[in-house]
């Protein structure tokens, strides 16, 4: 079910969770702004999704929301994330959904890095 962005944050969320380890997930990264992991129903042969620590509903909330310093390091942690896993030579695609009519489902900012094979045109 998709989500209205606009909500305050659940600190329920099944991301919230998974950054208390209380719910597993295959953790590739971490550092002091983000986690990223593998998206438990990929959409492409490289799909990870990077989330920063602070409670963050969305893009939207995080970039009204966040400190500069958060805001930096999480950007930061999504480009390294990416140049872990080899992807910057073939390239990869970033995908934020943002509340209702985007079709985001999990309410914590949560970033897709999708890769692994030739992606197409954007869709609309
Ligand atoms: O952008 P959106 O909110 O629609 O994406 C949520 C993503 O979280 C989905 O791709 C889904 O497969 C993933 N997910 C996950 N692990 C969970 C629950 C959802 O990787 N436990």
């Amino acid at each position: 079910m998709p989500i209205d962005a606009t909500l305050p944050y659940d600190d329920q969320n099944i991301f919230a969770k998974i950054l208390r380890g209380e719910i597993p997930s295959q953790r590739v990264y971490e550092d002091d702004f983000a986690i990223a992991f593998h998206d438990i129903n990929p959409q492409a042969p490289t799909h990870l999704l990077v989330i920063p620590r602070g409670a963050y509903v969305s893009w939207d909330d995080f970039s009204a929301r966040g400190s500069d310093a958060e805001i930096a390091g999480f950007v930061r942690a999504v480009g390294a994330v990416a140049r872990a896993a080899g992807l910057v030579a073939p390239g990869y695609r970033l995908l934020a959904n943002t509340g209702l009519d985007s079709h985001q489902e999990v309410p914590h900012l949560h970033v897709h890095i999708f890769a692994g094979r030739k992606l197409g045109p954007m869709l609309a």
